[in-house]
């Protein structure tokens, strides 16, 4: 069976001697995966396909990290970096100094998110940099504000909002928690706004909305308005299970934070650039945020590059702030790298002339709809989503409260079932997500919901022959 998860026999036989047991600690995973098989190594990618070094051909239905929004070989964005590296492969942004690229994608940037006027963009390099960023630039601000209490921040159960350790303080999952002394003090995690699994009985989505709210408030009150700062949200949840907020979710929160003077922080790291259908997720659900942080398919993957995209109320008491104290006295050697930046502003430009809302739009109902016709299936509790992002959530009788015994492994099996004819998704213990290249052809659409629908009948039929046991 492990075999199975993590490659097909022959190769891992193959590979064996070579890559068993090999040199890097590697992210998320667990030791015994990498001394018992040898990992899955990928070697190329084509669209929204990707090959291993035996030439096994994968559809990549997670976008690599839910990150190549354009596929795995856009010539413009091959010649976007070389033409950069060509001339200037590197130049920092300290100390008023900085390149072409690092200035253009800021503008483009300011003038493409419209939720609201933004004023400043910081350049990152992933999105775990940008939400500790974020961090930081709130409690500037409240320090320049003269509320030096005002610093705790809200993040909600099942967020991820990455793996440093203040975002992965931020972060509401318990197992990237435990062993590393997070949560930091000052995160406090509110309801996660699952409606399926939390909801109480008979409450419509709307009420479950107004109780979460009203939740919010409370945890503030106790807290103490003047020491909550922020609150932190992915429009749509991401690695946490991929949750569509609850209708009337965002306009209920929203108030409640506005009445107590706190500022809303969007994690758009997946969300941006038309994953959910809108350019934005702030522009799906309304959302007015004071900060923002993006990454990803900011440059389709294919250079590590986050961003911040700051209110001009704040970034306004910065600069003062900074005009008196000195220089800004945060940043990255890669902030605003111009190889990546060169990469971002290609990527946009493309975003554009392909107008990729509209390209997610036309694609977007055919991988909905064509997934959630199996929501009958016995074993399936939900499949939920919205756009190019969707989970699967294995559960008995269809209810959250039922789900299969961890040891049976029914998500992995799933999981190691779709690797088998061909198809990579995202296992998380009995949730499969999904988040395709935007890029995906009405075919490929069709060829991962065949290869969704074959490996749900070979897991059904596990499920049945366990519970026959
Ligand atoms: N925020 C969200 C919503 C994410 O999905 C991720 C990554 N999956 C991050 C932040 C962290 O980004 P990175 O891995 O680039 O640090």
């Amino acid at each position: 069976f492990l075999s199975r998860l993590h490659g097909t026999e022959a190769s891992a036989q193959k590979e064996d001697s070579r890559f068993k047991g090999h040199d890097m600690l590697a992210p998320f995973t667990a030791g015994w995966q990498t001394t018992d098989v040898s990992p899955l190594i990928i070697e190329r990618s084509e669209g929204s396909y990707v090959y291993d070094i035996n030439g096994r051909k994968y559809l990549d239905s997670l976008a690599g990290l839910w990150c190549t929004s354009l596929g795995g070989n856009e010539p413009r964005l091959v010649e976007a970096a070389t033409k950069q590296l060509n001339v200037l492969p590197f130049y920092h942004s300290f100390w008023n100094r900085t390149t072409r690229p690092s200035l253009e994608l800021a503008k483009e940037l300011l003038e493409m998110f419209t939720a609201r006027k933004m004023g400043k963009v910081f350049f990152t390099n992933s999105g775990s940099e940008a939400n500790d960023t974020q961090v930081k630039l709130v409690w500037y601000y409240n320090n320049a504000l003269g509320r030096p209490d005002k610093k705790k921040f809200i993040a909600r159960s099942k967020a991820y909002h990455g793996s440093t350790l203040i975002s992965a303080s931020l972060t509401g999952l318990p197992a990237m928690h435990q062993k590393f002394d997070i949560p930091a003090p000052f995160v406090l995690h509110t309801d996660c706004p699952h409606y399926w699994r939390y909801h109480l009985p008979g409450e419509t989505e709307e009420e479950f909305s107004t109780r979460l709210a009203k939740n919010l408030e409370d945890l503030i009150l106790k807290e103490g308005p003047e020491t909550i700062a922020a609150f932190i949200a992915e429009p749509v949840m991401g690695a946490g299970g991929v949750i569509p907020p609850p209708a009337t979710y965002f306009e209920k929160i929203q108030p409640v934070l506005k009445k107590y003077d706190i500022l809303f922080i969007a994690d758009e790291v997946i969300c941006a650039f038309g994953r959910l259908g809108t350019m934005f997720g702030c522009d799906k659900y309304n959302i007015k945020p004071d900060l923002v942080s993006l990454a990803k398919a900011l440059s389709s993957g294919y250079m590590a590059i986050g961003a911040v995209l700051v209110s001009p109320e704040i970034s306004d008491v910065i600069h003062s702030q900074s005009n008196k104290l000195g220089s800004f006295a945060h940043g990255f050697t890669y902030s605003g790298h111009p190889v990546s930046c060169a990469v971002a502003i290609e990527t946009l430009k493309i975003y554009k002339e392909r107008n990729i809302v509209e390209q997610v739009n036309s694609i977007s109902s055919r991988f909905q709809d064509g997934l959630k016709a199996y929501s009958d299936s016995p074993i399936v509790g939900e499949i939920r989503g919205t756009g190019l992002i969707l989970s699967t959530e294995f559960a008995d009788n269809k209810s959250p409260n039922d789900p299969f015994p961890p040891e049976w492994g029914v998500g992995a099996y799933f999981g190691a079932e779709c690797q088998e004819n061909g198809m990579l998704v995202r296992v998380a213990g009995d949730t499969i997500m999904m988040s395709p290249p935007f890029i995906i052809s009405p075919r490929e659409v069709d060829e991962l919901i065949s290869i969704y629908g074959e490996a749900l009948k070979a897991t059904e039929e596990r499920v049945n022959e366990l519970k026959a046991q």
